[in-house]
């Protein structure tokens, strides 16, 4: 299907390093660069890339492969569209994939129809149709020139002028209906989008995946989005993000509004890295997707009640990923597109970004007002309590007076408070999470089972080190090992498998245990403060624990009288090996 040259070229001319640094701050460490993991939450790096093997491996979740499979699994591509676009980076003209498109030129994606669409939506703005619309634009301060950066169109208010035109382009029924952007109704076909502004809404990789409407006049809801699709999902995506990413990295921090306009706004005062939620309270995903890019968030809402609490449960999550949340409390209850169109707009909103409480003070500050109502100053402090053991000490800690004296504690109080609320809850999710445990070996008969500490660790040294592989053959060391699966990985390993070798199979037959054992080795080594330096102290360790519960049945049997004669010469041989610490053969 694809030529093998093809992927060889690109593999050549390509680097990995220059591909993961896109989605990933990498810091080199000895021969790996490392960082902070795209593909789960963490707050220290265990995701690993090797210039060198041009491979990458998450120590704390597991994913690992090359350059094809980073770029698959992070933009969800299939394996066409990674080589595609990793062709493009590397300035390949792909033979195979040229060919196969002429032969497929009738085959249409979502994607694409949504990029006619865009450009029906722009040339309606621009054309006779759009009058109002950009009237409307006009009032709100956004000129022309504004409406391109930003590629802001016009639905026009007819039932049917976008369907007709995907018609012209040559989509069928069928796929337009699939794409959203058109519905069926009783009678018929009709836009989904009508005499509405519209924002084209991208993925963090710069592909159009839907689209926002609002309303300019008439009756409906004031936002419309496309529907869910497996395109477009408003939960996983953050409006802007394409084109703040950068910025975000650059001034290590993000800035995240409520609306389409609020982004708009800020991105023209020269708030680049701002971002909006798509009308949904803040999701995992979403804050997943900011903590790839930031580690400090500005939340900058608007305030009304129901939307202070909703947000703040938002912001202990993003927090909980590992952002830092600040909350920026905007003067007289004004969102930031009135902010920013005031006279010094700009200058007000940086002294607003300054003056944003840390998410413990800001709860701390929103609860004060029920903690002098008797009735509900109880389940007021109980909330913020809870709120606060939910977070890491070290988030909760710089603020601690601050609390304390809001709360009419001293420190140390407040901190015991903490801790034992910290303890409580974590007692409980362990409980829970043994109680699944026990559930699945119900259900499974293949026990999870843990490996043992040394073991794992030193079989992490072996996966990491070439050098510790060459340094031990498998008989000095097999027997020594009593775990079957670590035993069967290392037998790999010192019978010269490559690590990305055994991955691939592992990931092949869909086997986790492997790659559970290297996690937990590794994490246990970073723990330990281990390096490849103590390889050999961990087998020496190993082997000694070997020999010494050895000794012990020998003993137990020779005490009961039971031993062999070549038991008991056995025991004396191992108890000299012990002493001087020479090998066993
Ligand atoms: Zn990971």
């Amino acid at each position: 299907m694809f030529g093998g040259d093809d992927v060889n070229e690109v593999k050549s001319k390509i680097d990995i390093t220059d591909v993961i640094k896109d989605y990933v701050t990498l810091h080199r460490k000895g021969r790996a660069y490392w960082g902070l993991c795209p593909f789960h939450n963490e707050k220290t790096p265990s995701f690993c890339v090797s210039q060198e093997r041009q491979t990458y491996h998450c120590f704390g979740c597991g994913k690992g492969g090359d350059v094809f499979t980073f770029l698959m699994e992070i933009e969800r591509l299939d394996f066409k569209e990674a080589l595609e676009k990793l062709a493009e980076k590397a300035g390949v003209r792909l033979h195979s994939v040229a060919a196969e498109r002429t032969a497929r030129g009738a085959r249409r994606t979502y994607g694409d129809i949504n990029l006619q669409a865009l450009d029906f939506f722009v040339k309606s703005l621009e054309g006779s149709a759009g009058e109002a619309a950009r009237a409307y634009l006009a009032r709100r301060g956004i000129a022309p020139g504004v409406s391109k950066r930003f590629e802001l169109g016009w639905a026009p208010s007819s039932w049917d002028s976008l369907f007709n035109y995907l018609i012209k382009c040559g989509f069928s029924k069928n796929q337009i209906v699939e794409s959203g952007l058109v519905s069926q109704g009783e009678s018929g076909l009709y836009d989904r989008f009508r005499g509405r502004v519209m924002f084209p809404i991208y993925s963090i990789t710069d592909k159009l995946i839907g689209f926002g409407g609002r309303i300019i006049g008439g009756d409906g809801a004031k936002y419309l989005n496309s529907p869910e699709s497996p395109l477009f999902s408003k939960r996983d995506n953050l409006y802007l993000l394409n084109k703040a990413k950068v910025s975000i990295r650059d001034k290590g921090c993000a800035i995240l509004v409520e609306g389409y306009m609020d982004a708009i706004r800020a991105h023209m005062f020269g708030f680049t890295n701002t971002i909006a939620s798509l009308g949904t309270a803040l999701t995992e995903s979403q804050a997943a997707l900011i903590k790839r890019t930031a580690g400090l968030c500005y939340i900058c809402y608007d305030s009304d009640e129901a939307g202070q609490e909703a947000a703040l449960r938002g912001m202990y999550m993003l927090q909980r990923h590992g952002v830092a949340v600040k909350v920026v409390r905007l003067t007289g209850g004004k969102d930031p597109d009135e902010i920013l169109l005031q006279e010094n707009g700009p200058d007000i909103f940086t002294e607003e970004l300054g003056k944003a409480l840390p998410l413990p003070v800001y709860h701390t500050v929103l609860r004060s007002r029920d903690m002098d109502v008797p009735e509900r100053s109880v389940s007021a402090r109980n909330d913020l309590l809870d709120g606060l053991a939910s977070l890491s000490a070290f988030d909760v800690l710089p603020h601690l007076d601050r609390i304390a004296q809001q709360l009419g504690m001293f420190p140390h109080e407040l901190r015991e408070e903490i801790e034992s609320r910290r303890t409580k809850t974590s007692a409980g999710a362990q409980g829970h999470a043994e109680a699944g445990l026990r559930e699945s070996r119900d259900d499974d008969n293949a026990t999870p089972r843990y490996a043992d500490d040394i073991e794992c660790m030193f079989c992490s040294l072996l996966w990491e080190s070439p050098r510790a592989r060459e340094s031990f053959s498998i008989e000095e060391i097999i027997s020594f090992i009593k775990d079957p699966e670590v035993q069967n990985i290392i037998t790999a390993l010192l019978s010269g498998e490559r690590p990305e070798q055994l991955e691939a199979r592992w990931r092949q037959i869909g086997d986790s245990r492997g790659q559970t054992i290297i996690a937990r080795g590794n994490s246990l080594l970073a723990k330990e403060g281990l390096d490849f330096e103590s390889v050999h102290k961990l087998a020496a360790v190993m082997r000694k624990r070997c020999i010494e519960n050895r000794m012990s049945l020998l003993r137990s049997r020779m005490t009961r009288g039971s031993a062999t004669e070549a038991e008991q010469l056995e025991y004396q041989h191992l108890s000299r090996i012990l002493k001087g610490g020479k090998s066993l053969v």
